[in-house]
């Protein structure tokens, strides 16, 4: 194959925006459509790059929000007021605009259907997106593999998929975490994420889950921590950090 180029998924593809779903009022899930895609595994993230009429570039992460179907794939972005490119992911892009993308990239922080280990996802902010992709996958996959999500959000507006994981599903149980504003007659009053979250939203290290954490370079470190103080392998705890 020596001087062919060969498609692979560090080329960049362009993609079409084919569809958009208002998630919050600052976050919103974009559906794209990507010729040739390969596939992907719950977990994996693509690379997206804008170009501006000047050539000045800009490139970000996004994970992949679902299993793919056929060429189309989505992803969710969570608005930063001062953020670069977000903002524009969320209100600048139309219907039928292109934009630049790359992957699926990431091998380590993905879960498979025929892994049967219990799962522990821990997720803060938009790190759900990654971690929704999971439960899309098992859900897909017809399989019964206990999952557990704490999901750890600003306020109850804040929630991504709130209909959705509102929905009763066998064998997956969610519990919520919040920072600034509770729902009213919220057992607990708002508060960062802390041991008794994760121990009782989670499993027992006994039970050797495969862990999944995704958020804020600071939340996940902290989860992290907790996890391993709690017991839980190192090497069953997977991190993906979001920056910030
Ligand atoms: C592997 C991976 C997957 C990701 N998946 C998603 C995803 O599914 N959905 C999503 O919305 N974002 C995701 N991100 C984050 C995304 O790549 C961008 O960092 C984010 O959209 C901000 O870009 P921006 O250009 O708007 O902000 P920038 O202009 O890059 O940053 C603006 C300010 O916000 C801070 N900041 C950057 N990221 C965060 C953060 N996550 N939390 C708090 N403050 C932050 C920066 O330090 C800076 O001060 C992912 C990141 C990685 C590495």
């Amino acid at each position: 194959m020596a001087g062919t180029a060969v498609p692979g998924r560090l080329t960049w593809r362009v993609a079409t925006l084919v569809d958009a779903v208002e998630e919050t009022p600052t976050a919103r899930t974009l559906v794209l459509e990507v010729p040739g895609w390969p596939g992907h595994l719950a977990g994996q993230h693509v690379d997206v790059r804008l170009t501006a009429e000047d050539g000045y570039r800009a490139q970000r992460s996004y994970s992949l929000a679902a299993p793919a179907k056929g060429d189309l794939v989505r992803i969710t972005v969570q608005e930063l007021a001062d953020g670069e490119v977000s903002p524009y992911l969320v209100r600048g892009l139309s219907i039928g605009d292109p934009v630049e993308l790359r992957g699926p990239v990431g091998g380590w922080f993905v879960w498979r259907p025929t892994d049967p280990s219990p799962v522990l996802l821990v997720a803060g902010g938009s790190g759900v997106v990654p971690l929704v992709a999971m439960v899309r996958a098992r859900r897909e996959a017809g399989v019964r593999t206990p999952f557990r999500l704490v999901y750890s959000v600003r306020s109850p507006g804040d929630r991504l998929y709130a209909d959705e994981l509102n929905r009763p599903e066998p064998g997956l149980d969610i519990s919520y975490v919040y920072t600034r504003t509770t729902p009213e007659g919220w057992p607990a009053p708002p508060h960062r994420i802390g041991v008794p979250d994760v121990n009782s939203g989670g499993w027992p290290a006994e039970f050797e889950p495969a862990c999944f954490v995704c958020g804020p370079t600071g939340f996940v470190e902290k989860v992290a921590d907790i996890l391993v103080a709690l017991g839980h392998d190192p090497r069953r705890v997977r991190t993906e950090r979001f920056g910030g």
